[in-house]
């Protein structure tokens, strides 16, 4: 499964950074971490020691929220996401990011870690045989406005930097409603768009989702299992489902694998894919979860080339066409 050419369209490089990386730059720099040892950092910050919640998975990003100490190491994050990237034979990367999350401990202007962060995916895609388009990922928990700062900036380099807009935090307390504007302003500016929904809540936000918030995409949505409007919508709309199923098991959505409503979303003819979502958090690889999905969810070796041949049709890359032609090649 390594050596299989494969997709992740919902990757979070806050959530892709290596741990030793985390310890190294804490010596060098004199940061402060709540632990400097491998194992006792590792149980604080990765969610395969904890009971499976919502909450207790979003709140291991507070951990490190205010860590980066400056702009080597927001390249040296940056870089390596995309390096273990390549490594797991992952061909074509949609890497989301939120600048507010690396930006807020230092208070660097968000418009030069957009540029830190971009010059280090363009050095690593020329080091390593991928391509990665970055997502601008803006959370509900900071609220409306400094979204909409966050927004009007990857407007201005939307096609340059930023090719869709990703609304990611917690769903339960926060509605997408008021970011509505905001997600008009990034289609404006020729962004695809991607929303966390569907995944603790209900399928109700996967419906607001489709036709209220006009999503090219839905981040999880598994909840869509449960409606047949829901799963209707998303068929007559052709709106992406991406799913990460262990990302699933550890915020306690999904109870199992083997009771994934991946595959009756995929067999109903909902166009789906299969995604990591957080590799350090939920200690993991995209290779990990194609040999979940052979083993434990029943899908064949012909089911992960047509999840990647979806997965490009749905993609946010400038040039589709000449993408597939490239990749397409790898599943046929
Ligand atoms: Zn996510």
């Amino acid at each position: 499964m390594r050596s299989f050419p494969k997709v992740d369209l919902h990757r979070h490089l806050e959530g892709s950074i290596r741990i030793e990386t985390f310890l190294d730059i804490a010596q060098k720099e004199n940061v402060s971490l709540p632990s400097y040892d491998l194992e006792g950092f590792r149980r604080l910050i990765q969610v395969t020691h904890d009971q499976p919640d919502f909450l207790n998975f979003l709140n291991k990003f507070k951990i490190f929220r205010g860590f980066y100490p400056n702009r080597q190491a927001i390249e040296r994050i940056a870089y390596e996401g995309v390096e273990d990237a390549a490594r797991d034979n992952i061909k074509y990367l949609e890497l989301r990011y939120s600048p507010t999350h690396f930006a807020c401990g230092q208070r660097f202007p968000e418009d030069e870690v957009i540029r830190w962060v971009q010059g280090a995916l363009e050095q690593a895609m020329e080091d390593h045989d991928i391509e990665v388009v970055p997502i601008l990922t803006i959370s509900r928990d900071y609220g409306i406005e400094l979204a909409e700062h966050t927004v009007n900036l990857a407007a201005r380099y939307a096609g340059k930097y930023f090719f869709g807009l990703d609304l990611a935090g917690d769903e339960i307390h926060h509605s997408a409603r008021p970011f509505q504007r905001l997600f008009e302003r990034a289609k404006d500016a020729g962004m695809g768009l991607t929303l966390h929904a569907g995944e603790a809540g209900g399928a109700e936000n996967v419906i607001e989702a489709v036709k209220s918030l006009g999503c090219d995409r839905i981040g999880h949505g598994i909840k869509a299992a449960q409606s047949e409007e829901a799963m209707d919508i998303l068929a007559e709309y052709d709106v992406m489902l991406e799913i990460c199923p262990t990302s699933n098991i550890h915020t306690g959505v999904v109870t199992s694998l083997e009771d994934h409503p991946l595959k009756v979303l995929y067999h109903r003819g909902i166009p789906v894919s299969l995604n990591t979502d957080d590799p350090m958090i939920s200690n993991i690889t995209l290779t990990d979860e194609y040999v979940n999905a052979a083993t434990k969810m029943g899908f064949s070796d012909e089911d992960l080339k047509q999840l990647n041949r979806m997965a490009l049709e749905h993609c946010f890359h400038p040039d589709k066409a000449e993408l597939k032609r490239k990749l397409n090649d790898n599943w046929n």
